[in-house]
């Protein structure tokens, strides 16, 4: 990965000023330059040597770990969504939404397929690989970052909710966290960031106690331990009375609200019973509860709840004093949608990156802020 140091250290070997190190920073991270070739101020010459260097395999001259091999664009162009090769071959995805309101959300992915098996997650029926590293994460989102730069708009959100369970990967989790939130890179405000967990207890403690203000996801998705372990078997190794207690705890040292995440699925967990439960079972605490439509996938067992369904499990939520949202979801008609990503993009990438109707709308905001 480029570190200003890294590039420091190869213009003194090349008798290089120093100040092109900042230069080039400056270009691959701020202004969006996908390569040394990209990067109008520097010489001919220069540009040569950095493409040889790299090309020869130099790592300390990598762009990235993450190679777009494919890519999808939703019919209104607000998402795209990307399959990613990494450096031994394997594949993974990451998606770009553009919202009305001007967010610009990239969600990545933190593992090689999932080993976690959620009954009605897509990303659960890929073969479990591996871990990412830290480059790799963090690379997908510099990824989205340049690609946004290029249009003139600003990514200012990360959510941690593509393929894998981040809390498995914990230090390079931290590590690409620290990356994305580096001035040197994009430095996202941690506040725009969100990691999502299935439910690794002990990991929601040790992340409560990190020195940064990022938010936090739980994926809960049933209000009691006997449904819960039915739909998510990670819930046989973490039961919900020590997963609430590591809520608890999250809450009371953050004093930071945690975002429930639930997936409405009809017959399973949408009843009237559920909604009342859930309420029963967070009452009080300092949360948010994100109702998440069902997106579609091949699994055939499990449908997506009647829209008047969430509206009335919103209702009981939100009648028992709790803050409860549905989450608007972009890019169903790519498979880019919440647990849809499957590795199934097609289409090669092309360099003509498709603009977005509302990007106007967002640069005047930007400019007002
Ligand atoms: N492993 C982490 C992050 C990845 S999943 C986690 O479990 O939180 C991101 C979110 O999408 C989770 O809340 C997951 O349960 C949800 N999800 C999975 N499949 C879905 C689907 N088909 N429709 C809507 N949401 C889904």
């Amino acid at each position: 990965m480029l570190t200003l140091e890294n590039l420091k250290t190869f213009c003194a070997a090349h008798d290089i000023p120093a100040f092109r190190a900042k230069q080039i920073m400056q270009a691959v991270f701020q202004e969006g330059a996908e390569s040394f070739s990209d990067i109008s101020t520097l010489s001919a010459p220069l540009k040569k040597l950095l493409e040889e260097k790299a090309g020869a395999g130099a790592p300390e001259l990598q762009i990235s770990t993450v190679k777009p091999t494919a890519q999808e664009v939703s019919s209104d162009n607000s998402t795209v969504k990307i399959l990613f090769e990494l450096p031994d071959g394997a594949t993974i995805e990451g998606v770009l939404m553009r919202f009305n309101d001007g967010r610009r959300t990239v969600c990545i992915s933190s593992e090689v397929g999932c080993p976690l098996k959620c009954k009605f997650c897509a990303s659960g029926t890929l073969r479990f690989k591996r871990s990412l590293t830290w480059e790799e994460m963090a690379d997908q989102v510099m990824y989205f970052s340049r690609y946004l730069k290029r249009q003139k708009e600003e990514l200012n959100h990360v959510v941690y909710m593509g393929i894998g369970e981040p809390f498995r990967n914990y230090t390079n989790l931290m590590k690409s966290l620290q990356t994305i939130m580096d001035p040197q890179y994009i430095g996202l405000g941690a506040r725009k960031i969100t990691v999502s967990t299935a439910g690794i207890a002990d990991k929601i403690k040790q992340f409560a106690d990190e020195p940064f203000q990022v938010n936090l996801a739980l994926s809960l998705h049933a209000p009691t331990q006997e449904l819960r372990e039915k739909i998510m078997p990670i819930a046989l190794r973490f039961k919900l009375p020590e997963l609430m207690e590591a809520v608890d705890y999250y809450i009371k040292t953050t004093k930071r609200r945690i975002s429930f995440e639930y997936v409405m699925l009809k017959g399973v967990n949408d009843s009237a019973e559920c909604a009342h439960q859930l309420a029963k079972l967070i009452k009080g605490m300092l949360c948010h509860v994100n109702l998440i439509p069902y997106n579609a996938t091949d699994i055939e067992e499990m449908k997506g709840s009647e829209k008047q369904t969430i509206r009335e499990f919103q209702d009981i939520l939100n009648e028992a004093g709790i803050p409860a949202t549905t989450r608007v979801s972009l890019g169903q008609d790519i498979a880019a949608a919440c647990g849809q990503l499957a590795n199934k993009a097609q289409k090669p990438v092309t360099s003509a990156i498709p603009s977005y109707k509302n990007a106007p709308l967002l640069k005047k905001k930007l400019l007002k802020k």
